[in-house]
């Protein structure tokens, strides 16, 4: 495959791109713009294979689109470039209607005229593969429940409403042009080189410095977890193997209310880094809890069915939430010049210190 990954410079784009080159023949082209979430240096491992490639495209950029599917020629395209914080689509949504919206409208029209322009072999096998969220089906009441891929949309957020929004554009490109798309749907990922603005490394990175750990409400909220590795082997078998205009919801089996997953947290942190016995600040670092009034709008629970992959296509997790975040844990406590340098803001200069 020749594969364009958008937002390849994310957190779910560079696992992807990272188990491409590692794992597969793959050829690579990463799309990205470099947001404030665009970290080229959590592709370091992969940058220098003759298979990767990286173009710094907006993709509501039409002319810069069309000169890199020229260019590079891909078989297939995973979509997934987004604004993807929630709080942030709160505080202003206009990114999110632009690039999530707009953006995927305009990467459908440029996918569009690359594939009409194709042999018709290379057009019969060429696939659009969008990349979205459980977040588009809004909020579970009971709790018993699932997602499945026919749960009808209901987004509660800027966030989702924006990334249903797309879901819908890419089905209406099927239907009306017969572009090959598929889509997939995935509860909250977890792992190695998160973004520290997301639950679980903000609470690993406050932790060790003695910070508060903010939860939301009471902590009650229940979201699926998975580990981002397990998300991008799955991402990579539904683009291969997938079937045309089909949707899979991806999920890991691992409900848990987000007090849960910070005392989770909290227990491998005394674990392997315990607090000194002296320490003014706290004995454990569950004693750094703090709850925060709760978020607007903030839905209490998602929960994939995550059946219909499993029985098509044969994915499973590897990770189990325990497995996982000790995993996630040890990876932010090894790692700490990848963090210290998103913190400090020095991860988007590039060598010569110049803003990228
Ligand atoms: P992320 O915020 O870590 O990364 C997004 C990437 O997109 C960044 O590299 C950014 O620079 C790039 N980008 C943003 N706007 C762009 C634009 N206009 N043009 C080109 N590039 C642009 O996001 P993530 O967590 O890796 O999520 C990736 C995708 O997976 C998103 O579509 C998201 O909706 C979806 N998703 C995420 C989760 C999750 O838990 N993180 C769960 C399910 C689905």
């Amino acid at each position: 495959m020749r594969v364009i990954v958008t937002g390849g410079a994310g957190f779910i784009g560079s696992a992807v791109i990272r188990h491409l080159i590692e794992n597969t023949d793959t050829e690579v082209a990463n799309l990205d713009k470099l947001t404030y979430a665009g970290n080229l240096e959590s592709l370091a491992s992969v940058a220098a294979s003759p298979r990767y490639r990286f173009y710094q495209i907006d993709i509501c950029d039409a002319q810069a689109l069309d000169a890199a599917f020229s260019e590079f020629q891909p078989t297939a395209v995973m979509h997934l470039a987004a604004e993807s914080h929630v709080d942030r689509s709160i505080d202003g949504p206009s990114d999110f209607i632009q690039t999530n919206i707009v953006g995927t409208y305009n990467l459908l029209e440029a996918t569009r005229r690359y594939w009409n322009e194709l042999p018709s072999d290379a057009k019969l096998n060429f696939r659009f593969h969008h990349i979205s969220t459980d977040e588009v089906y809004g909020d579970l009441e009971g709790t018993t429940d699932l997602f499945t891929e026919s749960t009808p949309y209901s987004p509660s957020s800027p966030y989702s409403a924006s990334k249903a929004s797309s879901d819908h554009l890419v089905r209406a490109w099927q239907r009306t042009y017969g572009l090959p798309v598929l889509l997939t749907n995935c509860s909250n990922n977890y792992g190695p080189f998160h973004f520290p603005e997301k639950l679980v490394p903000h609470v690993i990175l406050n932790a060790l410095a003695g910070k508060p750990l903010p939860i939301y409400g009471d902590g009650s909220q229940i979201r699926d977890w998975l580990y981002v590795e397990d998300h991008a082997r799955a991402l990579v078998e539904v683009v291969s193997k997938g079937i045309i205009g089909e949707t899979y919801n991806i999920g890991g089996h691992n409900e848990k209310c987000n007090l849960e997953v910070v005392e989770g947290i909290c227990e491998l942190l005394d674990e392997l880094v315990p607090l000194a016995s002296n320490d003014e600040r706290a004995r454990t670092y569950k004693e750094l809890i703090t709850f925060v009034k709760d978020r607007p709008g903030h839905d209490r629970r998602y929960a994939i069915d995550a059946s219909k992959i499993q029985e098509v296509l044969g994915w499973v997790p590897q990770e189990t939430f325990e497995t996982g975040l000790r995993k996630t844990v040890k990876w932010y406590l090894q790692n700490d010049q990848w963090w210290q340098r998103v913190l400090n803001g020095d991860y988007r200069l590039d060598r010569l210190g110049t803003d990228i």
